[in-house]
């Protein structure tokens, strides 16, 4: 059972890739695949903890995350703290059109939906041409029990 579902991921991640006009390395879909897994953005460090013991070095994991964020597949978040957090790009999920919160301490990012950008007038009279995404920093409640 677990070999199945397996398979289906390596398919789906070779599937994706094809789309991305990315050839279909065994480390980049080892990447695309732990990053799917994990349930939170990811730095490098945490994604090569993983992905070293299966046979792919740090500066490989490390090349083809960059891959998949120059095509849009990952984004990639800075908190303040010089460290890049990859996450899988939801391409139904419109990033530009609602601001997000994130966890300074665990970089779980979530949607605050319901909140409004400025709109096209509000924009141009505040000089801006296009918002690519607002993030708004603090603790979870996770981390940060009140
Ligand atoms: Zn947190
Ligand atoms: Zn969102």
């Amino acid at each position: 059972m677990k070999k199945k579902s397996e398979a289906n991921d390596i398919e789906a991640a070779r599937e994706i890739l094809r789309a991305a006009g990315l050839r279909s390395t065994p480390a980049r879909i080892a990447v695309l695949i732990a990053l799917q897994k994990g349930n939170k953005p990811q730095t490098h460090a945490e994604l090569s903890e993983r992905l070293v013991p299966l046979g792919f070095d740090k500066a490989t994991v490390f090349r083809n995350l960059t891959d998949l964020t120059d095509v849009e597949l990952v984004s990639r978040t800075e908190l303040g703290d010089h460290v890049w957090r990859f996450e899988i790009r939801d391409p139904n999920h419109d990033r530009s059109s609602h601001p997000h919160f994130v966890c300074v301490d665990c970089g779980t990012v979530s949607c605050m939906e319901g909140m409004s950008l400025p709109d096209d007038k509000q924009r141009k009279s505040l000089n801006i041409s296009r918002i690519s995404e607002i993030l708004v920093k603090g603790h979870c409640l996770v981390c940060e029990p009140v």
